[in-house]
């Protein structure tokens, strides 16, 4: 019973990186935030294999004027995002992005503005602008559902739907 349970739980994962992906993520968007600004990416996947990430494109490489304070993703820098996702066979599966302080719930503008707006994109947010080490536990998972508005997890539940795992896949 553990075991099915188990195994359904882990298929259940909307995302899985690598740890050393996962922290590597955490210090590159501390990093580009300079403690003092909000700094975001887009996480890509294979067709084939939607939640496992396998590249990561940070909006300030996209479109070097975006972070403004906060996150201002100018429409011309998407066509550049399109041409990454055909050339390497990619989807974007989700994108993160940080907030000062500990609170990951989503801001007005958030919900208003899903990154890419199709049903089932995931928004990640990150608290304290990733000035420290962060566990998905910490991160606050949004999934975009259309006309419905979006789906919420926080702490447990929200861990329970990023994969962070040693290599291989589990
Ligand atoms: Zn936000």
């Amino acid at each position: 019973m553990m075991t099915i349970w188990a195994s359904r739980r882990s298929r259940g994962k909307l995302l899985r990186l690598r740890r050393g992906q996962w922290r590597n993520l955490i210090e590159e968007l501390g990093r580009r935030g300079e403690g003092r600004r909000e700094s975001g990416a887009f996480l890509l996947a294979p067709r084939s294999e939607k939640s496992h990430v396998t590249r990561v494109e940070y909006y300030d490489d996209l479109d070097p004027r975006c972070l403004t304070g906060n996150i201002h993703f100018h429409g011309l820098a998407f066509s550049k995002l399109w041409d990454i996702c055909e050339s390497e066979g990619l989807v974007v599966v989700a994108d993160v992005h940080t907030h000062p302080g500990a609170s990951v719930h989503q801001s007005a503008i958030d919900v208003e503005n899903p990154m890419v707006a199709c049903a089932g994109h995931i928004a990640l947010i990150v608290p304290h602008l990733a000035t420290r080490s962060v566990r998905p536990r910490q991160v606050g998972v949004h999934q975009y559902a259309g006309d419905d508005g979006w789906t919420s997890w926080f702490g447990r539940e929200a861990a329970a739907r990023i994969g962070v795992t040693r290599w291989p896949w589990p």
